[in-house]
């Protein structure tokens, strides 16, 4: 990608042996930039590697420093921003010589000239594909919206009719209906807040078309505050931001997803606000979507915070039995497959974590049965289930396995939380991450909070990496294989 700009030069891995005196051993610099390659694509997903990552070149590796370019200026601002650190970790996995790392706009020339773009300059393909319009706008004009993965579009099996409503989800039904069918905001902002899974994209796209049902020239606008801080930078790189607030101040609703997504993101909590206070001072309905309440939201500036609480918080809770055998069913009849009722039960007792995973299990099911002309039945589904049903039978916790494993390797628990680096530490560590992947139903960012509040990607690294040595070195395969034994027992 961005290889449709005339003046990139060659900057690809035949320069690189040719005539680039940076790496001693060009062979294994670029076979650990490969796997680096794959690893992150597999961490980000393929959407947005392929809108950030995929362009980065690498130059080459001098005094400890690898050298990557990009581009433009722009890419490379935000793949420092959000992707530096984690690339240096992954440099630094493979090769403890590394100190840093440093991106560049692909040079010009031998001059090094940079590349920056003039405002205005056309972003790289890849860029303009995830820029996009950034956001599903619903309203007079239709959204120009390639990619809608990448545009957020509004998705249209997330109505209100298919949300299947029960105790734990009422309030935020309820409020999500009003909100969409009211001409005058009944509560603003609308904070919808509840776990992973549990339905709150849903909702707020079941606002988007039931809003736009009533009134089709309602402006509704839906992104993720991921998108929306994305555009932000890019507004103020390009100079743009008059274009940047007109576009947000001028809409009818906006929504936010995700919104937990800004927390310690000044700049962009900054510009938020701002356009948050103007929408709602012009009663303009406002959408707010978070995996914590307004209070419990760390790294949110107080007034942001403060103001988020304004209008209605309506939590979704965990789902209840009863509520999950309704989806189940629901779902099932949607698609048009008959599904015993005893296996609904059993999959309602067993799939507990959230409506994602009951909907993934119930497509297993179904699909196991279908390209194999089997029945189903409690037996099939268990057996197609075994390895989820293992992981969500049993309650066993990230601090047991953590204990375990320490216990294990002779080291102090304590050390499971540290930020120390030697390998007799970090190996245990991520034996234990690993293990509380495998064998508890507990996210990424949630076991990552159990080790020290690292990011998540930590967590996903230390997973692949076990994974892989696992396969190499027998004495550790023996150590997780016995570990798991007595985790699972
Ligand atoms: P969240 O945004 O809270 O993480 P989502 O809205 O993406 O969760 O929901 C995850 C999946 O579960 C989606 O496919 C959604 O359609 C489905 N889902 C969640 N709650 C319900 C519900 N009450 N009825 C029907 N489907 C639901
Ligand atoms: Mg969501």
């Amino acid at each position: 990608m961005g290889g449709d700009r005339k003046t990139e030069p060659q900057s690809n891995n035949d320069s690189l042996s040719d005539n680039d005196p940076l790496s001693d051993n060009d062979n294994t610099v670029n076979s650990q930039w490969i796997h680096i390659r794959k690893d992150l694509r597999d961490e980000v997903g393929d959407a947005a590697f392929k809108s950030w990552l995929k362009p980065l070149t690498l130059e080459g590796v001098r005094a400890g420093v690898v050298r990557l370019s990009l581009p433009t200026g722009f890419l490379r601002d935000w793949v420092e921003e959000n992707y530096g650190e984690r690339l240096r970790v992954m440099w630094q996995d493979g090769r403890p010589s590394v100190r840093g790392i440093e991106i560049v706009v692909t040079a010009a020339g031998p001059g090094g000239q940079r590349l920056d773009p003039a405002p205005g300059t056309p972003l790289p393909a890849s860029a303009r594909a995830a820029a996009g319009p950034g956001a599903a706008e619903m309203g007079p004009e239709p959204a120009d919206d390639g990619d809608s993965r990448v545009s957020g579009a509004i998705d249209p099996r997330l109505t209100f009719e298919n949300f299947v409503v029960g105790k734990p989800n009422e309030l935020a039904y309820a409020a999500a209906v009003n909100a969409s069918e009211a001409e005058v905001p009944p509560f603003n902002p609308l904070f919808i807040y509840g776990g992973v899974g549990l339905g709150k994209t849903h909702l707020m796209h079941a606002i988007a078309w039931r809003a736009r049902a009533r009134n089709p020239n309602r402006r509704v606008m839906y992104l993720s505050a991921e998108k929306f801080m994305f555009e932000f930078v890019r507004a103020l790189r390009y100079k743009d931001t008059v274009a940047f607030k007109d576009r947000f101040r001028s809409v009818d609703m906006l929504m936010i997803d995700d919104v937990q997504f800004i927390s310690g993101k000044d700049n962009t909590q900054e510009e938020f606000f701002h356009t948050f206070n103007e929408l709602i001072d012009r009663n303009r309905q406002v959408v707010i979507s978070s995996d914590k309440s307004p209070s419990d939201l760390d790294g949110l500036q107080e007034r942001l915070r403060s103001r988020l609480g304004w209008g209605l918080a309506a939590d979704i809770l965990p789902t209840t039995y009863e509520l999950r055998l309704s989806i189940l069913q629901a779902k099932a009849d949607g698609k048009g497959v008959e599904v015993p009722i005893d296996v609904l039960e059993f999959l309602a007792h067993r799939i507990t974590a959230n409506v994602r995973e009951l909907e993934g299990a119930l497509n297993r099911i179904v699909a196991h049965a279908t390209l194999l002309g089997r029945d189903i039945t409690v037996e099939t589904t268990q057996e197609v289930l075994q390895a989820l049903l293992r992981a969500s039978g049993r309650r066993l916790t990230i601090e047991e396995i953590q204990k375990r494993v320490a216990e294990h390797f002779s080291m102090p628990l304590r050390e499971m939380h540290s930020i120390r680096r030697s390998q007799n530490i970090v190996r245990p560590r991520q034996v234990a991450m690993y293990l509380a992947k495998e064998l508890t139903e507990c996210s990424y960012p949630q076991i990552a909070r159990k080790f020290g509040g690292r990011d998540h990607t930590t967590v996903m690294h230390a997973v692949k990496r076990i994974e892989e040595l696992q396969a190499l070195d027998g004495n550790l395969a023996d150590d997780i294989r016995l570990l798991r034994r007595m985790l699972e027992n």
